[in-house]
């Protein structure tokens, strides 16, 4: 197996992770409870998607 010759620098692993930033989830207001949910999810308030009700929220029972 292939070993790499000399170790990388810290500066050039560093570089490397540069690109590599969480960035926060996009939330949108669910169109029938207006809840902020993450973009092309189910509402986990009211279980609708696309202004449609389609399960039902587990917290109702
Ligand atoms: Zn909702």
């Amino acid at each position: 197996m292939p070993l790499p010759k000399r170790r990388h620098s810290q500066a050039r692993g560093r570089k490397r992770r540069t690109n590599q930033a969480l960035t926060a989830p996009t939330l949108v207001a669910c169109r029938h409870c207006h809840q902020k949910i993450p973009a092309h999810t189910i509402c986990t308030n009211c279980g609708s998607y696309g202004g449609r009700v389609v399960a039902t929220p587990k917290k109702e029972t």
